[in-house]
């Protein structure tokens, strides 16, 4: 079973020709309202890959709390320990251009009032075969999260999205860190261009104390690194329409098949998810079944 500590959020997603410039006005192309936030999407790329997925999170009174939470449940994703917080809940406001490349604008509401108290008093729940958790909640929470998920998760895994450097302490408690070129660059204080500098970055995070580290490099595929192997994966080859939830996506995705031994083929199954959901608009809806996973794999 996996348990997804992180936050929910209700996508306002635009679609626009292209993006405005600052002080412009242009005329949008349509809007949604789709179910999002890593920590949501992650847990239903999980659900949907076949994976026992229980949710801790916040949503607020306002009507969009609801409307998350029973959009979680139909993938049979256990919300018992999400908190319901006075005041709004998380909304993201997204632009997706034609070319499918897309701004965000995030209001945290309730996922600001995720607090360590409320991560203790769920704390058992934490002993379970994985733990996954982003920066989308308050940093501390983040982190009492990772304390108090060591020596009961089976594994931890920590995406620090949006970007966060990472204490030593933290880092040390983490089993697969999982980060995009930009939360690299802030995680490492570096600049990567080649392959090989993006390499030496995965093998320095294991140095510095991360048991594996996965690199997702959009297009270009990922990497797998820990002390006895490192694994590249390409990406598949498709037409990218929408690239919200793709990072999400590839998280619960492999996670919901990693068992320790099996690297290369859960970043096989992690990229053949990912793959399917930049084809489709918006973040939770984009998201395939493993169903599809396997399909799309035969081909
Ligand atoms: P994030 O969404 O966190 O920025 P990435 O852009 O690195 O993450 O994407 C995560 C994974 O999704 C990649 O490793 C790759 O497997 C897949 N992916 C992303 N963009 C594409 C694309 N244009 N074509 C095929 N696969 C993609």
């Amino acid at each position: 079973n996996i348990v997804v500590v992180g936050s929910l959020n209700m996508d306002v997603v635009n679609r626009v020709g292209k993006h405005p410039l600052p002080g412009e006005t242009i005329k949008g192309k349509g809007t949604d309202y789709i179910p999002g936030g890593k920590g949501a999407n992650q847990a239903v790329a999980a659900a949907r890959a076949n994976a026992s997925v229980r949710m801790v999170g916040a949503v607020g009174t306002d009507g969009f709390g609801k409307q998350l939470l029973t959009s979680l449940n139909r993938d049979g994703i256990d919300t018992t320990n999400v908190f319901v917080k006075d005041g709004t809940s998380g909304l993201a406001f997204i632009t997706v251009n034609d070319q499918g490349e897309n701004n965000i604008i995030l209001s945290e509401g309730a996922n600001g009032a995720l607090s360590t108290a409320d991560i203790q008093s769920i704390s058992d729940t934490l002993c379970a075969d994985a733990v996954l958790v982003q920066n989308e909640i308050p940093l501390e929470t983040t982190y009492e999260t990772i304390r108090s998920a060591y020596g009961k998760a089976a594994r931890i895994y920590y995406n620090p999205a949006p970007a966060h450097p990472i204490s030593k302490e933290i880092l040390q408690m983490v089993d697969v860190l999982v980060l995009n070129e930009t939360e690299a660059s802030v995680v490492l204080n570096k600049v990567f261009t080649t392959h090989k500098e993006y390499v030496d970055a995965a093998k320095e995070l294991v140095l510095l104390g991360a048991k594996s580290v996965i690199l997702t490099l959009g297009p270009e595929g990922s990497i797998f690194v820990n002390e006895n192997q490192s694994v590249r994966v390409p990406a598949f080859q498709v037409s990218a329409v929408d690239t919200t939830a793709a990072g999400d996506t590839f998280i619960g995705a492999f996670a919901s098949i990693y068992a320790g031994e099996n690297a290369m083929e859960s970043l096989k199954f992690a990229s053949a998810a990912s793959a399917i959901t930049v084809t489709r608009s918006g973040a939770q809806i984009s998201i395939p079944t493993r169903q599809e996973i396997e399909e799309f794999l035969k081909h």
